[in-house]
Formats: C-alpha cells, sequence, structure tokens
C-alpha cells in the first residue's frame, strides 16, 4: 500500500454537509459524483496529497444508509491506494484478512475498488482502490 488516498465519511444530508467541510476544510468540494453501484453521491475534498470523501446514500438499503442506522454519522472507511489492485488482494487473502468482495469493483473518482470486512481490520473498514488507467 502505497498511501491514504481517502478517508470516506458517512453523512445523511450531503448538502450540509458540504457547507459544513468547506468551513471546517476553508475549501469547497472539488466534486460531486454519483454512484450508483454503491447506492451513494459522493463529494471531494482536496487535502494536500490525499482526499476527503463525504458520502450520502441515494436510497435505504444503500451500505451507507444502513452504516447511519447501526452507528451514526462519522467516518465509515480508510482507503489506500494501491499500485496492482489484483496481487494486493492475493497477499492479504494469504494474510488471513477477509475480502468483501474478491473482484474489484468500479468505485467513485475512476477508481478500481475492493474491500476488506471490517471484523479482521480491528473494526475498521478498509478499501483498496487502484486508479483505472
Ligand atoms: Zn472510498
Amino acid at each position: 500500500m502505497r498511501k491514504i488516498e481517502h478517508i470516506g465519511i458517512a453523512v445523511a444530508d450531503l448538502e450540509k454537509s458540504n457547507e459544513l467541510f468547506a468551513r471546517l476544510l476553508g475549501k469547497s468540494h472539488f466534486k460531486t459524483e454519483l454512484v450508483e453501484g454503491e447506492g451513494v453521491e459522493t463529494s471531494f475534498y482536496q487535502i494536500g496529497d490525499t482526499k476527503v470523501e463525504l458520502l450520502q446514500a441515494t436510497s435505504p438499503d444503500s451500505p451507507i444508509a444502513k452504516f447511519i442506522d447501526r452507528k451514526s454519522e462519522g467516518v465509515h472507511h480508510i482507503a489506500f491506494d494501491v499500485k496492482d489492485i489484483l496481487a494486493e488482494v492475493e497477499r492479504l487473502k494469504a494474510e488471513g484478512f477477509e475480502i468483501l468482495n474478491e473482484t474489484p469493483k468500479l468505485g467513485a473518482d475512476n477508481k478500481l475498488v475492493v474491500f476488506l470486512h471490517p471484523r479482521s481490520t480491528n473494526g475498521v473498514l478498509v478499501e483498496l482502490c487502484q486508479e483505472r488507467g
């Protein structure tokens, strides 16, 4: 893993949170993106070499809606940039980590993504992401 690519934060109301984070970070988000497959609307903030991703559910059965029901708004996942996502999946499987989707899927921001189950990572939902060529 090369760096923290972004930190994902679950929010109930993206519009309100965009105002809040603009005040917090002193800058506006640089884009919003709907990821239909994940049932989320996202917005991104560039913070130096990494990003903050806000995620709002687009339907009640979205993973973000379930997360907010179970816990509350807050840090949802940490995403690590990887060079070769398939090799990284193999390495982590061999290390005993539980992979949620072994076949990378298309995430926000033109990335291939794989998630690790939080029960194998001390409660942290870990996302691997690889830039699509
Ligand atoms: Zn993410």
